[in-house]
Formats: C-alpha cells, sequence, structure tokens
C-alpha cells in the first residue's frame, strides 16, 4: 500500500514524532526506487505537487486541521517534513542526472569495445598509421621570438609591461605632454569612466611597447639593454594592412658614451641577422616625441635585392622600424633611478613584428593572422 497521509487521532508530540517517523520512512523507501527522469517526475509530483500531494495533504491534515492551542508545535514537525521532502526530491534528482550520464557513458564505451572487437573488425596491420597533425608556431610569434633571440644573443635581456596602461607611462614619461598633437598619431583606446581621475592617473590599451622603457628604467639603474616584446592596440578599423591589435618589440640601450654609431650598428647587425647577410640598411630622418634625433630605418628590399619591385614600390627599399636616441626629457622622468642625461646616454628602436613577417613570407594580408584558419597556419608548420 502506497502512503498516505493519515489525520491525527491526537496531537500529543508522541503522535506526531510517530507519525513523522512513518512518513520520512516512505520518503525514503520511494526516493531509492526511483532511477529514470518519469520516475523522478511520478516522485516529485506524489510528494510535492500542490493538488493532493503529500505536502499539501500535510497542510491540510495536519495543520489546518490542528486546534488552535496545538498549532505551534504542529507547524514546526509540518515544516521540518515539508524541508526534508524537498531535500529528498532534490537530491534524487541530482543522482537520477548523474546516474543516467554514467549509463549513457558506459553504454558509450560498451559500444565503441564492440565495435572495435576483433570479430567485427579484423585489423589490417598493413594500413598506415593514424597521425596526429602536428601545431605550428603561429608566424607572428614566431618571428617575434627571432627577433627577440637576435638581440638576446647581443646580451639584451626581455623585459615585459602590461597591457592596460596609465596615460602617463604611455605618453607623458615619453615626452607626450598633454594635448600634445603627437598623441593624435597614435589612435588609442581609452578604458571607459576614468573622467575623474587626474589626466596621467587614465587608464588605456597601451598603443605601444614604449612604456616598458620607462618601467624598466624604473626597476634598474643605468647600465640597461632591454627588449620588449608585446602585444599593443590601437582604434584602427581592420583591413589588409591594420588591425585593432598588433605585436611590436620594443629595445632600449642606456649606458655611458653611447652614441648613434651604437644605434646603427647594432639595427645593422640585427637586420642582417633576421633577413640575411646581404641586406642593408640606411636611416632617415624622423620624428619621435621620445627620441632626439629620430630615424626610419629601411632595408633593401628582399624580394628584388634591391632593383625595384612591386613590393618595394620601386624604390628598392623597405621601411621597417623606427629608431632614435633617447630625448633628455625622457630620462628626466626616471632621474632618481640614476638616469642623469648629463652622464649617460642611450638609443632606442621598435618595429612591428606583422608588418615584418608580412614581408618575410610574402603575406599580403594582416587579418589571416587571426583568423585561425588552420589552412593558413599550417603553412608555417
Ligand atoms: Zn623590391
Amino acid at each position: 500500500m502506497a502512503y498516505t497521509v493519515p489525520k491525527l487521532d491526537d496531537y500529543s508530540q508522541e503522535t506526531v514524532a510517530r507519525e513523522a517517523n512513518k512518513l520520512v520512512a516512505a520518503l525514503e523507501v520511494e526516493s531509492e526506487s526511483v532511477h529514470t527522469e518519469e520516475e523522478w517526475k511520478v516522485f516529485r509530483d506524489r510528494w510535492l505537487s500542490r493538488k493532493n500531494g503529500i505536502k499539501s495533504q500535510l497542510n491540510d491534515l495536519w495543520l489546518k486541521a490542528a486546534p488552535t492551542e496545538h498549532k505551534r508545535h504542529i507547524g514546526q514537525a509540518v515544516n521540518l517534513l515539508v524541508s526534508k521532502i524537498e531535500h529528498d526530491v532534490e537530491s534524487r534528482h541530482r543522482y537520477v542526472q548523474t546516474y543516467l550520464g554514467f549509463l549513457g557513458a558506459a553504454s558509450g564505451i560498451a559500444k565503441a569495445v564492440h565495435e572495435l572487437s576483433l570479430e567485427r573488425q579484423p585489423i589490417d596491420i598493413t594500413l598506415p598509421g593514424i597521425r596526429r597533425p602536428l601545431g605550428a608556431e603561429h608566424p607572428v610569434l614566431r618571428t617575434m621570438n627571432e627577433i627577440t633571440g637576435v638581440f638576446r644573443a647581443m646580451g639584451y635581456s626581455v623585459a615585459e609591461g602590461p597591457e592596460i596602461e596609465s596615460d602617463y607611462y604611455n605618453f607623458e614619461a615619453l615626452n607626450f605632454p598633454p594635448n600634445h598633437p603627437a598623441r593624435d598619431t597614435q589612435d588609442t583606446i581609452f578604458v571607459a569612466g576614468q573622467e575623474k581621475k587626474p589626466q596621467r592617473d587614465r587608464l588605456l590599451l597601451r598603443t605601444h611597447t614604449s612604456p616598458v622603457q620607462i618601467r624598466a628604467m624604473l626597476r634598474q639603474p643605468p647600465p640597461i639593454r632591454v627588449v620588449v616584446p608585446g602585444k599593443v592596440h590601437r582604434a584602427d578599423t581592420a583591413d589588409a594592412t591594420h588591425s585593432p591589435i598588433f605585436h611590436q618589440v620594443e629595445g632600449l640601450a642606456v649606458d655611458t658614451d653611447i652614441t648613434f654609431c651604437d644605434l646603427k650598428g647594432t639595427l645593422d647587425h640585427a637586420m642582417k641577422a633576421l633577413f640575411g647577410s646581404d641586406v642593408k640598411t640606411r636611416f632617415y630622418p624622423s620624428f619621435f616625441p621620445f627620441t632626439e634625433p629620430s630615424a626610419d630605418v629601411q632595408v633593401t628590399c628582399f624580394k628584388c635585392g634591391g632593383k625595384g619591385c612591386r613590393l618595394c614600390k620601386m624604390s628598392g627599399w623597405i621601411e621597417l622600424l623606427g629608431c632614435g636616441m633617447v630625448d633628455p626629457n625622457v630620462f628626466k622622468f626616471v632621474e632618481s633611478n640614476g638616469y642623469d642625461a648629463r652622464k649617460i646616454s642611450g638609443f632606442a628602436f621598435g618595429m612591428g613584428v606583422e608588418r615584418i613577417t608580412m614581408l618575410k613570407y610574402g603575406i599580403d594580408d594582416i587579418q589571416l593572422f587571426y583568423q585561425g584558419d588552420v589552412r593558413f597556419l599550417e603553412q608555417f608548420a
């Protein structure tokens, strides 16, 4: 006989406790017999349904029927029983779901074992094996590692910094004063809701790896030689040559008696190490707020070797990076750590990794780097 809630003969503590035990025993026995989602729904409705479920019977037959003087302890008993019912129904549901998931997995395994069994599918040992495709280094990372490696071999150490940067490190300490027009050349993505902060504390996504120059000089007194690979962000619309996210490698060398000759020699060596020993370099005047003098570095075209072709727009030269001698104004921001512009000097340079990778491998669309298309990527395996 299925359990039903009895009317109480009397409302004494003993009677209530005895009947409550019977209800709990019935609940537990029924719960244990539930093994499927359908069984569980029947079980749930039988105990919790508003229409004559056992929970509502408890309310009607025990609580509502109780005389006023017993309402208090009957109410407590009913509350306890109802939460026990709700708990058991809920936990049985979790059990059923786990149990069904386990059964599903077990039958899947059994099926797979069956299909693989020797009787059904004799093994042909002359068939070629299954080869796992090997992953490859992403071309942008590969180029970034190559550039970093060239400078590490010259004694540079690797430095990194945050991608979310403050206005101070990204602009001010690099000699971009507030409202300076040079800021407009770097279409900056600002973090929202910063208006209440002083301008130098406002956060943005770094537009170049150059803030790490300042961070590195604050960490380490001169002499310093660091190379800084990293991701940078600009509010550029994506097209064949622009991407809102790209990568740069930055370099900084500061010591006593560092001259423009050292800069030329270092970069000439680096370009030969990256692109081959017959590559030539030349330096063109340029402008960056944090270097003075500044230069753009051009290398002879990898494709035509300097004769002139479509890649180099018939000039024979390709512009690859920016560089210059560290502006004494920049040293003022790190003077407290031993960077006295009267005693030391240095140079800095920076290059776009995607651009170099595109030139090196003849890739004509920067978007290919970010689309994750295996057919593109596996060519670099
Ligand atoms: Zn060319």
